[in-house]
């Protein structure tokens, strides 16, 4: 048997289904814009804040089984570029469909004699509580789907210079030298001895150091 968690009708991700009756083909379609519940992201990545509003558009439809709830949420995320750190923020849309059962029918809509016995076939199922669900899990897996893993704050953003450190997109001519930092101060060196010049370049700094340990 699924877990009962006490639904509050007060909570705004309850919805309640008794306007459809228990008739089959009843159809009702709702909007309603909430706060965003705690932790409704990919945590540590991209997520909307706690508190942002998010739009809910649903249809409800009344079938034999329960009550197939199919919906849209739109809201902003924010979060910061995999690539140059950048705060960013995100317009998400995500898509979802959920059965929400009656817990005291089986899957052909049958009333079942004892309810909610057969234990392996429920363990998925949600489950309608006085007629009432609760949307904020379907919510929370249908936004975290719609959100990118790795959000870039451009399509092509060039990232940090692996140098300096400087966010590449705001300089985009930004280069350097391709001088090796131990190469400058070998050629310090050799500048007062340009004969040698050379013969040093052949040999890798510190690689005699490196062999004797
Ligand atoms: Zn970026
Ligand atoms: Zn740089």
């Amino acid at each position: 048997m699924a877990p009962h968690t006490r639904l509050d009708h007060r909570n705004p991700l309850v919805f309640d289904t008794h306007e459809l009756g228990r008739r089959p083909g009843a159809l009702q379609r709702l909007t309603r814009t909430i706060d965003a519940p705690k932790d409704l992201g990919i945590e540590g990545v991209i997520g909307v804040p706690e508190g942002a509003s998010v739009e809910l558009e649903l249809r409800l439809e009344s079938v034999m089984e329960g009550v197939l709830v199919t919906g849209t949420a739109r809201a902003q995320a924010e979060g910061e570029c995999v690539r140059c750190l950048e705060p960013l923020q995100l317009d998400v849309e995500a898509d979802f469909q959920e059965m929400f059962s009656y817990p005291d029918a089986d899957d052909r809509g049958r009333v079942k004699a004892e309810p909610a016995d057969d234990a392996e076939d429920d363990e998925d199922r949600l489950f309608l509580e006085d007629g009432l669900f609760g949307l904020e899990p379907v919510l929370r897996d249908a936004v975290v789907l719609a959100l990118p893993m790795q959000p870039v704050c451009q399509e092509d953003c060039p990232g940090l210079c692996s140098q300096c450190g400087v966010r590449l997109a705001d300089d985009p001519d930004h280069h350097h030298d391709a001088v090796d930092i131990r190469w400058a101060a070998l050629q310090g060196l050799a500048g007062t001895t340009s004969d040698e010049k050379d013969e040093m370049s052949g040999a890798e700094p510190g690689v005699d150091e490196k062999q004797e340990k």
